[in-house]
């Protein structure tokens, strides 16, 4: 039995416990969500102030050079590099995670002309599929899953490009990135991960495992605030080569030439469109400042202590004994959320949310808790299942209050 004394022992001997204190936390919320929408970095708000009232208030236009503005995408491209194993100038934040997609995908089809078969995940998260259904222009889809169980089964020399989730939305499943990826090669496939779930909670080694096209999000673990710019990933070796259709200005070499042809620019800039959110970069850029501080070994070894944690609360509790783990029970092959099944699930996570305990619910029946190292201790853990607890013995589902269901889940 884990005690609540031994988690807060846990709490003692944690190395990232100084990190809580810088980010903005509600009284009375314990905030399990993180993986859907990071809290507020204290650094934002006065990022944010300082770009709304010095650098657009006073600066104005002058401010796309004197304040770095129009350089932002690539210097948080260059900075979220350290954070997944990119080497500068293959990163650029931009857009959100459907557009990027969009873009590295058509950017990767255009490398493989003979191919015809993109192979992507029956399970991924939907918009990743409705992005490659709206990309395709011809080609077919193959998924793991529906038309078969291993990248073994499915992989031919017809595949163009294969598009998996690190780590899988929903049950917080981790791929092996280095080996899925090699299997790919070995097809003649070329690879794009979708870091959505990992980046800034699961260590990446996007250079060393070889990895041709990355995306992702920077407002779950990453904190960069909500609709922040997402990022991408394009390896050096295939700038000049990979064309995609969204050729708007900021990719253009020369931007204030204002040439009547487009003309890519040489690096990784070459996958920008247009002009960028400055406000929601500056987000971003305060949300990264906050990892110069952090040993991502250390990240990670907490992230999988809250996982083994939190399934050993709440399996212990006799309260809960109707609910499934649909997590993998191994920290090494789990990223930083669990899942348990439980038919009410729906109703018992709004009734945790209206006692301060903040989770979600994504179908099918699944109470999704997001785990996020930087701010959570083991005892917030604790508490929160005393009051998941709490809500089982009293059937909240059978309250017609708790069935409502908000537009956003
Ligand atoms: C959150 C998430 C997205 C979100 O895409 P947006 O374009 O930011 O709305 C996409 N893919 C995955 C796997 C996600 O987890």
């Amino acid at each position: 039995m884990l005690s609540r004394e031994e988690c807060a022992d846990l709490d003692r001997d944690d190395p990232l416990a100084y990190m809580r204190d810088r980010f903005i936390l509600p009284e009375g919320v314990i905030y399990l969500d993180g993986n859907s929408l990071g809290p507020l970095p204290k650094a934002a708000v006065a990022t944010l102030s300082h770009t709304v009232e010095q650098e657009w208030g006073q600066g104005l236009i002058r401010s796309w050079d004197d304040a770095g503005w129009f350089d932002l995408p690539q210097r948080l491209g260059d900075r979220l590099g350290r954070l997944i194993g990119a080497a500068p100038g293959q990163v650029v934040a931009c857009d959100g995670t459907s557009i990027n997609l969009y873009k590295t995908l058509r950017a990767a089809l255009s490398l493989r002309p003979d191919r015809r078969t993109i192979l992507a995940e029956a399970g991924s998260f939907p918009t990743d599929l409705y992005i490659i259904e709206g990309a395709a222009e011809g080609h077919r889809t193959r998924l793991l899953g529906r038309d078969g169980d291993t990248l073994d089964d499915l992989l031919d020399d017809d595949v163009a490009v294969v598009v998996l989730s690190h780590v899988d939305y929903r049950s917080g499943a981790l791929l092996d990135m280095r080996e899925l990826t090699h299997k790919a090669h070995r097809a003649g496939a070329l690879v794009i991960w979708d870091l959505c779930h990992s980046a800034g909670v699961v260590p990446v080694e996007l250079d060393a495992c070889e990895v041709d096209f990355a995306v992702g999000c920077s407002y779950k673990y990453l904190n960069g605030g909500p609709g922040a710019p997402a990022f991408l990933y394009a390896a050096h070796r295939h700038h000049e080569a990979s064309r995609h259709p969204l050729t708007g200005w900021w990719g253009h070499a020369a931007p204030f030439a204002f040439e009547r042809d487009f003309r890519p620019q040489d690096g990784i800039r070459r996958f920008l469109t247009g002009t960028q959110p400055i406000l929601g970069l500056k987000g971003v850029e305060a949300a990264l400042q906050l990892y110069d501080d952090v040993d991502l070994a250390a990240l990670r070894a907490k992230s999988r202590a809250l996982g083994d944690s939190f399934i050993a609360l709440v399996e212990q509790h006799p309260d809960c004994a109707a609910l499934q783990l649909a997590s993998p029970r191994d920290s090494a092959v789990r990223g930083s959320q669990v899942a348990f099944t439980f038919p009410h699930g729906y109703a018992v996570i709004r009734a945790m949310i209206e006692q301060g305990v903040i989770g979600d619910f994504r179908e099918p029946g699944l109470m999704r808790f997001g785990l996020a190292p930087l701010y959570l201790r083991h005892t917030d853990l604790f508490d929160a299942v005393e009051i998941m607890a709490d809500c089982l013995r009293r059937q909240v589902w059978t309250d017609p209050k708790y069935q409502t269901r908000a537009a956003v889940t």
